[in-house]
């Protein structure tokens, strides 16, 4: 596999030392740009596997970079955002980013997150026909519907199946409340974030062995859950 291609979008001469260091160590191509209309135009020419967005920019809000992305690119983007602010984790969520990471970060989160990116990207996501999803001893067999635990069957109720299978789909990514509630209950329900954490907390019932320390179903504070990949 040829060296996947990263553009970073990031005006902290400190982050990007970091970052060129950590992902040209892991055998990345690193393109960088330090304002948002220069990282428009280096996503446009080098045509990265992966974009490292700041939201935090000298020229433009972080979010008008997504925007503007995505009106021509599907290429994943993974925002870097202050610790705190999920409100602005949310909103570039819901414009079209496909994770994040909070500064201070360290090397190994962000080398995860980029791994999970590029896997979507690869076409090797769990929708594309792979039919069984599995991490730890928690198995989702697609194909049957069939969900287990340490190899006991779990019964579920078709709401929490489809919360389940959701995650699954979006698997090692955060997915918000947001995009939880338009993908199991449908549009109209899209402020009814109550819905979420009620079948949450009942599937982290059936498949946690401590609910409240979760291994599988993970919570990001603010902002929605994450599937864990191992
Ligand atoms: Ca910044």
């Amino acid at each position: 596999m040829p060296e996947p291609v990263v553009v970073l979008i990031e005006d902290e001469p400190q982050i990007r030392r970091f970052l060129r260091a950590t992902l040209t160590g892991q055998g990345y191509r690193l393109f960088e740009a330090t304002t948002g209309t220069d990282g428009l135009v280096e996503v446009g020419s080098r045509q990265p596997d992966v974009v490292i967005l700041d939201l935090g920019l000298p020229d433009m809000d972080g979010l008008e970079v997504i925007r503007r992305l995505r009106e021509w690119s599907a290429v994943p983007i993974v925002v870097l955002s202050a610790r705190g602010q999920e409100g602005d984790k949310v909103q570039a969520l819901d414009a079209g980013a496909d994770d994040y990471v909070s500064k201070p970060f360290g090397a190994g989160e962000l080398l995860a997150r980029l791994r999970v990116a590029l896997r979507h990207t690869a076409g090797a996501t769990h929708e594309d026909g792979e039919a069984t999803f599995a991490v730890g001893d928690l198995r989702v067999d697609l194909l049957r519907r069939h969900v287990s635990l340490g190899g006991a069957e779990v019964h579920l109720t078709p709401i929490e199946y489809k919360l389940l299978t959701t995650l699954v789909r979006h698997a090692g990514r955060v997915v918000t409340h947001q995009q939880l509630l338009r993908e199991v209950w449908g549009p109209v329900h899209t402020d009814q974030a109550h819905y979420v954490r009620v079948y949450m907390a009942h599937l982290r019932h059936k498949l946690e062995a401590e609910p409240a320390r979760p291994r599988y179903l993970l919570t990001e504070p603010g902002v929605g859950y994450r599937l864990a990949v191992d």
